[in-house]
């Protein structure tokens, strides 16, 4: 009997630290990319780095989606909550990346140096995007309607096929004035191109005539995961809308702080912008192992 016991105790340690730091990373540790973590379900994720300190919740799959900030330190330190109560401490080691200095010329100089007339129109903008990301504020909890379904396990799609004429993460320089860095992906088409959603999910902004972003659409993709369209010429959906991966939300104009028509495709995880484009590989994200610190519950 007490043989047993002893025999039960040290099984059960090693399944504790055995689950503990069976842990598999998936994706590109870089500036500005999406990534995520395998494992058995956790309670939470808490990423401490010098610009943030964020924490990300898995699914009911155990898979945990982190976003890396486009200025995430060379190392950044991982905490993983399980279930069982268990933590352990992971270091990350983060590769730069390279962001491009994008000059734009022909912007209207009231979009440039905004005076102060346009003050109320921007807060009114600033505001609406807050609270249309507030579902992910304060610790990642999960938004909206999608707290039961990761709607982004589905994959996603490009919303719109074109040249790419802006980077997410370039350092931009606006009629010689430098402007804070570009926290999308712009994609060169037509006018009146459909844009399309690039998941499921819930629509949970769809604002008119933005200062910067012109009309531009939200939609909440669970888990903290938001997906930006901005510059539309028009949008077809409203707040509250649920739809569905390839659903038509409006179209490619140039409204806003905008040169040319093109579509502002923004990505956003628990606040944190990252490249969109880094979403549309889920599937195929190539996953390691990583070994942590047990350190106790
Ligand atoms: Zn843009």
């Amino acid at each position: 009997m007490r043989f047993r016991v002893i025999c039960l105790t040290i099984f059960s340690l090693a399944t504790t630290v055995t689950a503990a730091q069976a842990l598999e990373i998936c994706g590109d540790m870089r500036q500005g990319e999406l990534f995520y973590i395998r494992g058995n379900p956790m309670e939470n994720t808490n990423i401490f780095n010098n610009l943030d300190k964020k924490s990300y919740f898995s699914d009911k799959q155990g898979i945990t989606l982190v976003a890396l900030h486009r200025n995430a330190p060379k190392e950044v330190k991982m905490v993983v909550y399980a279930e069982n109560g268990s933590k352990t401490s992971y270091e990350l080691e983060i590769e730069p990346a390279q962001w491009d200095i994008q000059r734009i010329k022909g912007v209207q100089p009231h979009h440039v140096a905004p005076s102060k007339t346009h003050a109320a129109e921007i807060a009114r903008e600033q505001k609406d995007v807050n609270m249309a990301l507030a579902g992910a504020k304060g610790g990642g909890k999960p938004a909206g309607v999608a707290d039961s379904y990761s709607f982004w396990r589905e994959g996603f799609i490009l919303p719109v096929e074109g040249r790419i004429s802006g980077h997410f993460g370039n350092q931009r320089i606006f009629n010689g004035v430098p402007k804070s860095p570009h926290s999308g992906t712009d994609i060169a088409a037509p006018e009146g191109t459909p844009v399309k959603a690039s998941a499921a999910g819930k629509v949970v902004l769809s604002g008119k005539d933005y200062f910067y972003t012109g009309n531009m659409v939200i939609i909440d993709h669970g888990y903290g995961l938001q997906t930006i369209y901005a510059h539309l010429k028009d949008a077809t959906v409203v707040a509250g809308d649920d739809v569905r991966q390839g659903d038509i939300i409006g179209h490619v104009g140039k409204t806003g702080r905008a040169t040319g028509p093109h579509l502002h495709w923004g990505a956003s995880l628990n606040n944190v912008r990252f490249r969109p484009h880094s979403l549309l590989d889920l599937a195929d994200k190539k996953c390691r192992n990583i070994t942590g610190k047990y350190m106790g519950e």
